[in-house]
């Protein structure tokens, strides 16, 4: 007879347990299924949430956390800094459009960033005297973490039964989400539909008052929430524009989408496919690729024009958490992107990358249940439906996202399968391998998933 063992973890799935990871390396992971011991190799696609920067088990930075652990030291950060902190800042600031970045705070997650950054922004109204500036508008279908607040900006059904407790939704205002694939009406041209969006933005500010709106929030590249859907041109230099006439902090989430998984230059940001220098967000957010999963690192970028309302007012940021600025995850999080600077990852996974989704769109197109193939750099992703010609979602009940990732596990290879939703967001999977990537592993990752998609096409039948 079996013992099913109990999890003590409370997270993810509590009443069945789920494979274990035991090892890492390059671009695969073993995992360890709980009941029988079995352990299966996988080809990474995915690395977890996106964190995957280095490939796995990197003997570099296995040496830069002994030393790391070795000098680093604890600083408190309402009253005490450290050089790695600092440092880390400076990286991210040399590495990005000249004038983007004055500074940033280092947090422990990409919802803790958020979650900050709202305050910021409350903040920053504050320190100019600005105190009617409280609301935020944000999308439909997007993510932003799983805080209050977070999930306050946020929309999506993961938010749903938590609608209760969030901030209330008039000062959480939401437009459309920017889905090319299927809210792009016929005949319209990209541009036009850019425009369309930008404009409903615009109306929101002049129906709310200028005077009360505090910024308007999007994610660069959407990806758990839509899938990797990449805006027409014009949109977020529209968004920039408007920040610009209405005094609104123009706020970015690159948590998933950026810090090297996309960027056409070889550097972090994904905003610079579509953004030029002086054109930047306010406030920026990162996160998983940052500390590439070994270490827990998210942050809080700032543009000069916050920042010096700061310096120029109480010159103090209300606020701390106890393990913001950790000198061991800011100096291991340093290395690690030094590393991958120093190795041009950016620059491979760029070109890999679209290698990848290029193959991807070509293998799949036959496929009568995969509607569009879409993305940029290291993250792309496939939509499911059940017809292509009309665009219908799966009923989703089917869970056929979730499906095929457990297929695809099956078969050797991790993507993350997302469940559509009621509103007109179809399934999709999604591919971010680390940046190491190379054409073979790409083609290994093609093939597999053409073949899970052709037997969850079969079960369906
Ligand atoms: N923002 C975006 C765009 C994300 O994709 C995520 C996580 O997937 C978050 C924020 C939340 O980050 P974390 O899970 O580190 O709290």
């Amino acid at each position: 007879m079996t013992v099913t063992k109990q999890s003590h973890i409370f997270q993810g799935t509590v009443a069945a347990r789920v494979p274990l990871v035991v090892s890492g390396d390059g671009i695969y992971i073993t995992v360890e299924d709980p009941e029988t011991g079995e352990r299966t190799q996988l080809l990474d696609a995915m690395t977890g949430a996106a964190v995957g920067a280095l490939g796995w088990g990197d003997p570099e930075v296995h040496k830069i956390m002994a030393e790391a652990a070795k000098e680093t030291q604890y600083s408190y950060p309402a009253y005490l800094g450290n050089d790695y902190a600092e440092d880390l800042a400076e990286f991210y600031i040399n590495n990005s459009p000249s004038g983007a970045f004055a500074s940033a705070l280092w947090t422990g997650s990409g919802s803790e960033a958020n979650e900050n950054a709202l305050k910021i922004i409350r903040q920053y109204f504050l320190e100019r005297n600005m105190p009617k500036k409280t609301k935020f508008v944000s999308r439909n279908s997007s993510y932003h973490g799983y805080t209050i607040g977070s999930l306050s900006i946020g929309s999506s059904a993961r938010a749903k039964m938590f609608e209760d407790i969030l901030l209330p939704s008039s000062q959480c205002i939401k437009v459309d989400p920017c889905y090319t694939y299927r809210n792009k009406l016929e005949g319209e041209t990209d541009e036009e539909y850019g425009t369309r969006l930008i404009d409903q933005f615009e109306q929101v500010i002049l129906r709310e008052g200028a005077d009360t709106v505090a910024a308007i929030i999007v994610e660069t590249l959407p990806g758990s929430s839509l899938g990797t859907t990449p805006p027409p041109k014009n949109y977020l230099p529209g968004i920039r524009a408007l920040c610009n006439k209405y005094d609104v902090v123009f706020m970015l989430d690159e948590v998933m989408c950026g810090t090297g998984r996309a960027n056409p230059n070889g550097g972090l940001n994904c905003w610079e496919n579509w953004l030029g220098e002086g054109e930047g967000p306010d406030i920026q957010l990162v996160g998983k690729t940052l500390g590439s999963g070994y270490v827990t690192i998210a942050g809080v970028l700032v543009s000069p024009k916050i920042h010096a309302a700061y310096v120029n007012g109480s010159g103090t940021i209300m606020g701390a958490h106890t393990y913001s600025g950790h000198a061991f995850n800011c100096r291991v999080a340093l290395k690690i992107q030094e590393r991958v600077k120093e190795l041009k990852l950016t620059e491979n996974i760029f070109k890999v990358g679209n290698y990848l989704g290029k193959q991807l769109k070509e293998k799949l197109s036959s496929s009568s249940i995969v509607g569009n193939v879409r993305g940029i750099g290291g993250f792309w992703s496939a939509e499911l439906v059940k017809d292509k010609v009309t665009k219908e979602c799966f009923d989703v009940d089917l869970k056929v996202g979730p499906n095929l990732q457990k297929i695809c596990f099956s078969n050797g290879v991790t993507v993350m399968g997302m469940q559509g939703c009621n509103k007109g967001v179809g399934d999709h999977i999604m591919f971010a391998p680390a940046f190491t990537l190379t054409h073979d592993q790409a083609d290994e990752i093609v093939e597999i998933v053409v073949k899970s998609v052709a037997q969850l096409e079969q079960s369906l039948d």
